[in-house]
């Protein structure tokens, strides 16, 4: 069987928990539907998997929001690195920080995105948010989708980023050109929600790090400041006790977390972006999150939704995730609204 098999289906599985925890009530995404076949017989997932995707969705969505409400003139460019069926692109595009963005770039397997291609090019929904059908193309043999602002990109993140990011990231400008989609004038946020564990340390840093030397290069050449910013999600501290229950759960699986094995600590997890030119970084675990920054009325409105009896264990697995961002700045002196 292909091994990537069962690291596409945490795509599946990641999904279906969003589609559960919206079933539920915890927040509102009236697109994930669209992303789950037959989501109206899907079985609930369990309290503490509905906690747990309320935590990680809200915290990265107060990021991206934070860096789409910064007050400059220029609109924010989003790089999405193992998107899957992740719904953030339309929610964006029809939500209160729409005249903000710019572009918006999602690439996963070919496998997956030729089936995310359909679902969006199938649905009326997802579709109109696209721009007019004639906007909207296909590339690739299907598993590529462009449109004005959205682009959809088949690729394999393992491979050396200069020959996906440097040839796959175009769009043809003439019969024998191509351009590139990306902007280095544009403020730019990269977002690894839950993709850097499936891969090594060293492809996951040659990965963060092109982007670093791209915009960098490509900034200074057009006369301007490069302003990157990055989110990671992910599992981390995995060889105490707990840690290592969760690895085997996943290695039944056949999916295993090459991508974890530095990361003992919560302290470790800066270093991600610093060893790679990030000049800023910060971390938190999504239970340090949920004690400090979620609101009290909101923890009281979602402990209404449903009974949760397993709280150590929620506890636990809080313990294990952690959001991770850092910041990129080629001038930090002239680029000071990015800082806080
Ligand atoms: N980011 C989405 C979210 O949070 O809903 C999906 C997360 S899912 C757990 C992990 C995704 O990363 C899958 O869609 C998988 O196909 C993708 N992925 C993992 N390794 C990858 C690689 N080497 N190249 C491209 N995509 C990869």
């Amino acid at each position: 069987m292909d091994p990537d098999a069962s690291v596409r289906q945490t795509d599946t599985d990641a999904a279906g928990a969003r589609l559960s925890a919206v079933q539920k009530g915890y927040f509102i995404d009236p697109f994930i539907k669209n992303f789950v076949p037959r989501a109206h017989l899907q079985p609930p997932r369990p309290p503490l998997i509905n906690v747990g995707t309320f935590m990680r969705s809200t915290a990265i969505d107060d990021l991206v929001d934070q860096w789409l409400s910064k007050s400059t003139e220029k609109r924010c460019q989003i790089v999405s690195l193992g998107s899957g069926s992740d719904t953030r692109f339309w929610r964006i595009a029809t939500g209160p920080h729409q005249d903000r963005l710019g572009k918006y770039i999602e690439i996963d397997f070919p496998e997956v995105t030729t089936k995310k291609a359909m679902t969006v090019k199938k649905s009326r929904e997802l579709a109109t948010v696209l721009g007019e059908p004639t906007q909207v193309t296909l590339g690739h043999g299907g598993a590529a989708l462009h449109s004005p602002r959205y682009h959809l990109i088949p690729a394999d993140l393992r491979h050396p980023p200069d020959e996906i990011l440097g040839k796959t990231l175009t769009v043809p400008s003439s019969p024998n050109e191509t351009k590139s989609i990306l902007s280095p004038s544009l403020p730019t946020l990269l977002l690894f929600e839950c993709v850097l564990v499936y891969m090594t340390p060293e492809a996951s840093s040659g990965l963060v790090r092109w982007f670093v030397d791209y915009f960098a290069t490509e900034s200074a050449n057009l006369g301007e400041d490069a302003i990157l910013g990055a989110i990671v999600y992910e599992m981390f501290g995995l060889n105490d006790p707990f840690g290592r229950i969760m690895v085997s759960n996943l290695k039944a699986r056949n999916v295993t977390l090459p991508g974890a094995e530095p990361y003992h600590s919560i302290e470790s997890l800066p270093s991600r972006f610093l060893n790679n030119g990030f000049s800023a970084a910060r971390a938190l675990t999504l239970h340090q999150i949920r004690q400090n920054y979620v609101p009290t009325l909101e923890l009281e409105r979602i402990a209404q939704l449903e009974m949760l009896d397993e709280v150590e264990e929620l506890n636990l697995v809080l313990e294990h995730y952690a959001i991770t961002w850092g910041l990129f700045l080629s001038n930090p002196a002239s680029s000071m609204v990015w800082s806080d």
